[in-house]
């Protein structure tokens, strides 16, 4: 496959919010995608913009950002039968999403053109090809998802065949072949493929879901037969049993099968970026994941470690430094050390030799030890390399402070709260009632600082996430809260972590307003 240079398609933003217990903020999809962007993903589908206000202001602010190479992807399906595709309220929304590329889903099973549309087998055709044409009309890249194609080909052959045609006559720019159930086996795959005529239909793409826990070779039985374009999502998370996911895909096909795909020139992100999303999704990662999860390089002690620090290729399939994760057991000092020179690049050139790097590399693995996670908190780590460089303005001092929760039968549950803290030299005092304690530390801490500090008048905490680090033992269980700090035009998040769940969210909300302090204000200040 050496030369060829597969299309990389993520779908987490849209089929990916599909599974259990996944749902992101505006925020954090426009985040993610800039995240994927960074990754080199070809193409980001952002949503279904019909369906509602905030997946319609995803596209919105996305205009606003500058990406550097990925495409913006707005997801609608094909007109409602007997109807006109220039006024449908699906291609309006498509359009009006104004993506430089659109996706269309449509049916291509008989029984469901039958039993979900109830028309006819030629109309479900003619809504393909409308559709189609009045978004080709109107500029946009136009992608096409034949919804249960597997199943659809396997039932009439001839019919999903006269759907792929129907499809590219009308100028799709890519024809996706989706196993919507998800239940269509590698052999089917290889088979099916086999028979289509690949070159009469141009690019040809593929969408697997993960039911048979084939998504990954489906997907590679689907390349070998000349597909080139593959969607799936980060960390294969979505609908039932997920989709083919990406973070499993992007590597084997760069590091083992010589594809040039565009994430493979950073490859060295993908770690970073699936524990990201991971943080995002508020799911713990699966660290039996293949390349990206913690367990994927790591060694038990004993012989194993010791062919390791030796010969590494006989213990391993592939240097885990690649895809961005790391060697436990044996620390990689090296793979550490160039991450936090990377990160300390804004402040100056270190050498990983320097006596700081090395300081810092000590006090990060304590700090990681401790259930710290700097992946989705880098205004929290931008603040630990301001004190390590001697770089750092303290906004305040914590003297005490003491919360109160109270509920009376009927009410909802208030807490009051104040707290006295040093600044400037002074020892001020800020009161608060909130509506949790997190609520109230807030106010409090404003309540105290406002006049010094204005600038906190404009920061606003726009998502606090909870995460209980070590269930299996209860009563000694570690919590990690990541709060994410807004001024109106940018965000930034931070880490916190405790036994105590109030002290592990003072720690990130501090964090927060010391971090603008530091980076916007007090050089400013003098
Ligand atoms: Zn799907």
């Amino acid at each position: 496959m050496s030369g060829r240079r597969t299309i990389i398609y993520d779908t987490t933003l849209r089929d990916g919010m599909q599974g259990q217990g996944i749902s992101y903020t505006l925020e954090d999809k426009v985040q993610i995608a800039l995240a994927m962007d960074e990754m080199g993903i070809d193409y980001i589908e952002g949503g279904f913009p019909l369906s509602n206000r905030k997946e319609s202001e995803f596209f919105q602010r996305m205009r606003k950002e500058r990406l550097r190479h990925a495409k913006v992807v707005a997801f609608g399906s094909t007109r409602k039968p007997l109807g006109k595709a220039g006024t449908d309220p699906q291609i309006l929304a498509l359009l009006q999403a104004e993506t430089p590329t659109v996706i269309v889903v449509g049916k291509t099973w008989k029984a469901h053109v039958r039993e979900v549309l109830q028309t006819t087998e030629d109309e479900n055709l003619r809504m393909i090809a409308d559709s189609l044409s009045a978004l080709k009309a109107a500029g946009r890249e136009v992608f096409y998802d034949l919804e249960h194609f597997f199943d659809g080909y396997k039932d009439d052959p001839a019919y999903a065949l006269a759907a792929l045609r129907a499809a590219r006559d009308a100028g799709a720019d890519c024809l996706v072949l989706c196993d919507t159930n998800g239940g269509t086996l590698p052999g089917e795959v290889a088979r099916i493929l086999s028979e289509l005529p690949m070159k009469e239909l141009g690019p040809v793409g593929l969408h697997f879901h993960d039911d048979t826990g084939n998504a990954i070779a489906n997907t590679l039985a689907g390349l070998e037969r000349g597909a080139m374009h593959v969607q799936g999502t980060i960390n294969g998370w979505g609908e039932r049993c997920g989709n083919m996911n990406l973070c499993t895909l992007i590597p084997t096909l760069c590091l083992k099968m010589g594809d040039e795909a565009a994430a493979c020139a950073n490859l060295n992100l993908l770690t970073g970026l699936s524990r990201f999303v991971a943080e995002k999704a508020n799911i713990i990662p699966d660290k039996r994941q293949p390349y990206v999860g913690e367990a994927a390089f790591s060694h038990k002690a004993g012989q194993h470690a010791d062919v390791i620090s030796k010969a590494p290729r006989l213990m391993e399939h592939v240097d885990g430094a690649l895809v961005g994760n790391e060697r436990r057991v044996l620390l990689s000092e090296l793979a550490g050390k160039s991450t936090i020179v990377k990160k300390m690049a804004r402040y100056g050139d270190y050498e990983k030799s320097s006596e700081v790097v090395s300081r810092l590399l000590v006090e990060l693995k304590e700090l990681e030890e401790k259930g710290f996670e700097y992946e989705a908190a880098e205004a929290s780590f931008d603040l630990v390399i301001r004190r390590a460089l001697g770089q750092y303005k303290s906004l305040l001092e914590l003297s005490n402070y003491h919360l109160e929760n109270y509920k009376s039968a009927g009410t909802p549950a208030k807490t009051v709260g104040r707290l006295f803290v040093r600044a400037n030299g002074n020892l001020l005092m800020g009161a608060s009632v909130g509506d949790g304690p997190v609520d109230t530390l807030n106010g409090a801490l404003r309540d105290a600082l406002l006049p010094l500090h204005p600038f906190l008048q404009k920061l606003k905490l726009t998502d606090y996430r909870v995460r209980v680090l070590n269930p299996e033992r209860a009563t000694a269980a570690r919590v990690r809260v990541f709060i994410t700090t807004s001024d109106g035009e940018q965000t930034w998040d931070t880490v916190g972590v405790d036994e105590n769940i109030i002290e592990a969210s003072w720690q990130a909300l501090v964090d927060g307003l010391e971090y603008y302090y530091n980076n916007f204000v007090a050089n400013g200040e003098g």
